[in-house]
C-alpha cells in the first residue's frame, strides 16, 4: 500500500507553465485585439459534440475521423448503466453478456472530443439561427482540440487553436482576402515575421469531381511506384496523395494533373480576384497547387501559413472556404470561410526566432524588501497601492535578511527592490533600487507611485 505512484501528464499532452503561459496569453491577447478590429466576436463552443457532427463534416475517409478521434459513450447517460443495459438486452431477447455486445446492438449516442472547431461553429450557427443576423457572421474561438496522433515536436494529442470563421450569404473573394489579411496582421503583431503564405483553389462541386476522377485515373497508372498510404488514398481520397512528403513519390506527383487546369470559369474567376485583392492589400503569397488540405469540406480557396524554426511540422495555420458545410449539417444554404492557427507551433516558432522572448514579457516590477516589525504595515500598504495602480509587486510573507531579500528579488527577475526599514518609516520615504545597475533613489509615496506608474507605461508592462 505504500507504493508511491508518480503521476505524469498523459502522452501527447503537456502543462504550460510560467513564463511560457505569459507568452501564450500575449499571443491570444493579440488575436483578440486584431480580430476585434476586423469586427469578429468570440464564440465558445463545448469541448465535446456528437461524434456524427465531425464524421459528417470532416469526412469519414479522413485520418482525423478515421483514426484520430477521442470518442466515447456518454457515461452519465443512465441508459448506459451496465445492469440496465443487460436487462434491456434480455428483454429484447438478446443473449449478449458483455456490455460491448449490448452497446453494439443498440444505437447509443456517442460523443467525441472536438478535433477542430469549424464543425462546432457551424452547428452553433444553425442552432441559434444566426443566418438571420445582419451582415456576415464573423466569429473567432480560442481553445484546445484533441487528435490521437503520434506525438512529436509540434504535434500533440491535446493542442490549441485560434480560429476565425466568416459565415453568410456572400462568397466574394474580398471576404477571403480580408480574412487572410487579418491572419497575416496577427502573425506580424506577435513577432512571427518569417512566415510564408501559400494559397490555392481546389474548385467546387461543379469542377472538382472531374478533376478528382482524372487524378485518380492517372494515379492508378502509376500505382506501383507509390507507397502503401498513397496507394490506399487513390480510391479513398486521391487529393490527399498531393500532400505526401514521401521523397520517392515527389517526382511522380509533380507530373500529375493540376487542379488549376480543371477549374470551372466561376472558380477560376474567384481565384484570380482573390489574388488581385491580396495584392491590393499588400499581402504576399506563393501559389501551391498541391495545397489541398486534409478535411473534406473545403471548396475553392485553400491556404496555409508556414513558419521558420519548426522542422517538418512547420504549418502554423490552415484554412479555406467551405461553402456547402452548413447545408450539409442541416442548415440553410450558407457560404463560409475560416482558418485555424496552431497556437503550440506559433509559440514554439516565436520562442525559436526570438531567444530573448522572456525579457520582452512584462515580468515582476517591484520586490518589497522590508525589515523590522515597524516596516511591515508600511510595506503591506504600499504594496496594495502599487498593485492597485497596475504595478506587479512581490511582498515577502516573512521577514528576511537584507542580502537574502535582494538575492531573491534578483532571482525572481524583479526590476526594482523597494527597501523599507525603520528609517524609511520614520522619514516617510522609500528607497527604490534599480536592480540592473544598482541605482538608488529616495522617494516619497506620491513620487514613488508616479515614477513606477510611468515606468510601467514605458515598458508596456
Ligand atoms: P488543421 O485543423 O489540421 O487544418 O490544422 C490547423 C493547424 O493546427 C495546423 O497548421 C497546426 O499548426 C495545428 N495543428 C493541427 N494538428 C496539430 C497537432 N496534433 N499538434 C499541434 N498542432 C496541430
Amino acid at each position: 500500500m505504500s507504493e508511491r505512484k508518480q503521476f505524469r501528464a498523459i502522452k501527447g499532452t503537456r502543462d504550460i507553465l510560467p513564463p511560457d503561459s505569459a507568452l501564450w496569453n500575449r499571443v491570444e491577447g493579440a488575436a483578440r485585439d486584431v480580430f476585434a478590429n476586423y469586427g469578429f466576436g468570440e464564440i465558445r463552443t463545448p469541448i465535446f459534440e456528437e461524434t456524427e457532427l465531425f464524421a459528417r463534416s470532416i469526412g469519414v475517409e479522413t485520418d482525423v475521423v478515421g483514426k484520430e478521434m477521442f470518442s466515447f459513450f456518454d457515461p452519465f447517460d443512465s441508459r448506459l448503466r451496465t445492469e440496465v443495459l443487460i436487462e434491456e438486452a434480455r428483454k429484447r431477447g438478446s443473449r449478449a453478456t458483455g456490455v460491448g455486445e449490448v452497446i453494439l446492438s443498440f444505437n447509443f449516442e456517442e460523443i467525441t472530443l472536438r478535433p477542430e472547431a469549424t464543425a462546432s461553429v457551424c452547428r452553433a450557427y444553425i442552432e441559434h439561427g444566426m443566418h438571420t443576423l445582419p451582415g456576415n457572421v464573423k466569429l473567432y474561438y480560442i481553445g484546445p482540440m484533441f487528435r490521437r496522433e503520434r506525438p512529436q515536436k509540434g504535434r500533440y494529442r491535446q493542442f490549441y487553436q485560434i480560429g476565425a470563421e466568416v459565415l453568410g450569404q456572400s462568397d466574394a473573394p474580398a471576404i477571403d482576402a480580408e480574412l487572410i489579411e487579418m491572419l497575416m496582421v496577427f502573425f506580424r503583431r506577435v513577432g512571427l515575421d518569417q512566415t510564408t503564405l501559400y494559397i490555392n483553389s481546389i474548385g467546387d462541386k461543379n469542377c472538382r469531381p472531374q478533376y478528382v476522377e482524372s487524378l485518380r485515373e492517372e494515379l492508378r497508372r502509376v500505382k506501383d511506384q507509390l507507397g502503401e498510404d498513397s496507394q490506399r488514398r487513390i480510391e479513398t481520397n486521391p487529393l490527399r496523395v498531393l500532400d505526401s512528403k514521401v521523397p520517392e513519390e515527389q517526382a511522380i506527383i509533380e507530373k500529375l494533373p493540376r487542379i488549376a487546369d480543371h477549374l470551372c470559369a466561376e472558380c477560376r474567376d474567384h481565384f484570380v480576384k482573390l489574388k488581385q485583392e491580396l495584392k491590393m492589400r499588400g499581402v504576399k503569397y506563393d501559389e501551391n497547387w498541391r495545397l489541398v488540405r486534409g478535411l473534406d469540406y473545403y471548396t475553392r480557396t485553400t491556404f496555409e501559413v508556414t513558419a521558420a524554426g519548426l522542422g517538418s511540422q512547420n504549418a502554423v495555420c490552415g484554412g479555406g472556404r467551405y461553402d456547402g458545410l452548413v447545408e450539409l449539417l442541416g442548415g440553410p444554404p450558407t457560404k463560409g470561410i475560416g482558418f485555424a492557427i496552431g497556437s503550440d507551433r506559433t509559440i514554439l516558432s516565436i520562442q525559436e526566432g526570438h531567444p530573448e522572448w522572456k525579457r520582452e514579457l512584462p515580468g515582476l516590477a517591484v520586490f518589497v524588501a522590508w525589515m523590522g516589525a515597524k516596516a511591515y504595515p508600511a510595506a503591506v500598504q504600499i504594496a496594495r497601492k502599487l498593485r492597485d495602480s497596475g504595478v506587479s509587486v512581490e511582498l515577502p510573507a516573512e521577514e528576511m535578511k537584507f542580502k537574502k531579500s535582494l538575492g531573491l528579488a534578483d532571482k525572481l527577475g524583479a526590476r526594482y527592490a523597494l527597501i523599507i526599514g525603520e528609517d524609511e518609516v520614520a522619514s516617510a520615504t522609500y528607497t527604490l533600487k534599480r536592480l540592473s545597475d544598482a541605482e538608488q533613489k529616495k522617494l516619497g509615496e506620491n513620487d514613488l507611485l508616479e515614477y513606477l506608474e510611468s515606468e510601467r507605461r514605458g515598458t508596456g508592462a
